[in-house]
């Protein structure tokens, strides 16, 4: 039976309301979900399937994570929104404990990720004309050909997938795009007004990219040698994802500002920053950058539960052991309706042969059997459960995926 015919009523009818009255920005799979749990959802008819996406690594710990909701619930029963105009009991302890997690001096708090990097770019222009003393008006900043940090107009105006950017011009100009990879590019790119290089240390939406041995140390030296900062977009890398609190420490090298966002807010609310050397975040004074919600005490309570339980090390240590198991078994699927493999930590980037069908295709099959995946970019799959899943419920999603490909080759 197909997962569709077996849909109730009652899911049938919330898809069609979406259908019909929200904008169709995004292709849901075709599941209603009530609950969640760990690494569990649970739909409106009490199916349960095993979170492989966790809403981008928004929900890196869990879905409804005992100690993150005693904190929201506590906190939202007392004080939920101030705006910066005042100070809040909270504020101050999230941004010493996200700093020092950092080992950075300052916090600039936003909400979304696509705020942090704005934030960033700003901050980095700003940092260029009044420190570096690039002439007002002239800075550029390097990005990466197969980036993805959000939607707004500048940060399409530097993305170079046309669904992001088709129909949205004109662009933001100072942005001067590169191959992922290439630190010879970079180098060529480079002249006196460069301010900054944008890079994410991990490439997610392009497929979960792992750049090569080298790329990012040789970015911090191109950094150092040429006063430039090096900023780290870790809003999908960071936090656990990839079996350390950042993929930078894998790499081996400390970018000037970290980007963070999505697991920042536990799963709970949106939460995001940027961090940073003081150098750098001291340029902003009174009135010349803010956000409403950035850093109101909900948040704030949420993200120092986050930092306190990043810590223990405990989740970045499961991620890495159980992801070094999860790309063992994905191996596996080399030549078996997989091309390749990538990734680093719980994150890994499938791709499916295409004599198969697309990512898509397998992943409504995946949903038929208990596991919910999304592709990207056709035929590739990404799996990135939550940090807090089991070794008996991945080997559950790798038996699905097996079965998935054989019934897939016909
Ligand atoms: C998701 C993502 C963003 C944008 O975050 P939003 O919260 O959707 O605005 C930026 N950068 C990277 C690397 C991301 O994965």
């Amino acid at each position: 039976m197909s997962a569709s015919a077996a849909r109730s009523r009652a899911q049938q009818q919330a898809i069609e309301q979406v259908e019909t009255f929200s904008s169709h920005n995004y292709h849901p799979l075709p599941v209603v979900i009530e609950s969640g749990s760990g690494a569990w959802l649970t739909d409106v008819d009490g199916n349960r399937y095993l979170d492989f996406l966790s809403a981008y690594s928004a929900v890196n710990f869990g879905h409804s994570n005992p100690e993150l909701i005693a904190v929201a619930t506590a906190q939202l029963s007392k004080l939920a929104i101030t705006s910066r105009a005042v100070y809040s009991d909270t504020y101050g302890p999230f941004v010493e404990g996200l700093a020092k997690l950092c080992g950075k001096d300052m916090v600039l708090p936003a909400n979304t990720g696509v705020e942090a990097v704005e934030s960033a770019l700003k901050l980095a222009r700003k940092w260029g004309y009044e420190v570096k003393g690039v002439p007002e008006g002239l800075a550029n900043i390097i990005v990466m050909e197969g980036n993805f940090h959000g939607r707004t107009i500048s940060v399409i105006s530097f993305s170079n997938d046309s669904d992001a950017t088709d129909s949205y011009g004109p662009f933001t100009p100072g942005f001067v795009p590169v191959p992922y990879g290439d630190l010879d590019a970079i180098e060529a790119a480079m002249d006196e007004h460069t301010v900054a290089i944008l890079v994410e240390p991990v490439q997610g939406e392009a497929g979960i990219i792992v750049p090569p041995d080298g790329f990012l140390t040789g970015i911090r030296e191109l950094c150092d040698q040429h006063r430039v900062l090096m900023i780290a977009d870790e809003i999908q890398s960071g936090l656990g994802r990839t079996g350390t609190t950042f993929y930078c420490e894998q790499a081996g090298v400390v970018p000037d500002l970290y980007l963070l966002g999505k697991a920042l807010g536990g799963g709970v609310v949106p939460v995001s920053a940027v961090v940073g050397d003081a150098e750098v975040l001291e340029t902003l004074r009174p009135g010349q950058h803010g956000s409403t919600f950035g850093g109101n005490p909900l948040a704030a309570a949420v993200g120092l539960a986050v930092v306190k339980l990043l810590e223990t090390g405990e989740m970045q240590a499961r991620s890495a052991e159980l992801g070094a198991y999860l790309h063992q078994r994905l191996a596996e699927f080399i030549g078996n309706g997989v091309t390749e493999v990538r990734g680093v930590g719980l994150w890994a980037g499938v791709d499916i042969d295409p004599a198969l069908g697309t990512g898509r295709a397998i992943c409504e099959r995946l949903l038929a059997k208990g596991v919910i995946a999304k592709d990207t970019h056709g035929q590739t799959i990404r799996l990135a459960p939550p940090l807090v899943i089991t070794r008996e419920e991945l080997d559950l999603a790798i038996t699905a995926l097996a079965e998935v490909l054989v019934e897939a080759r016909g």
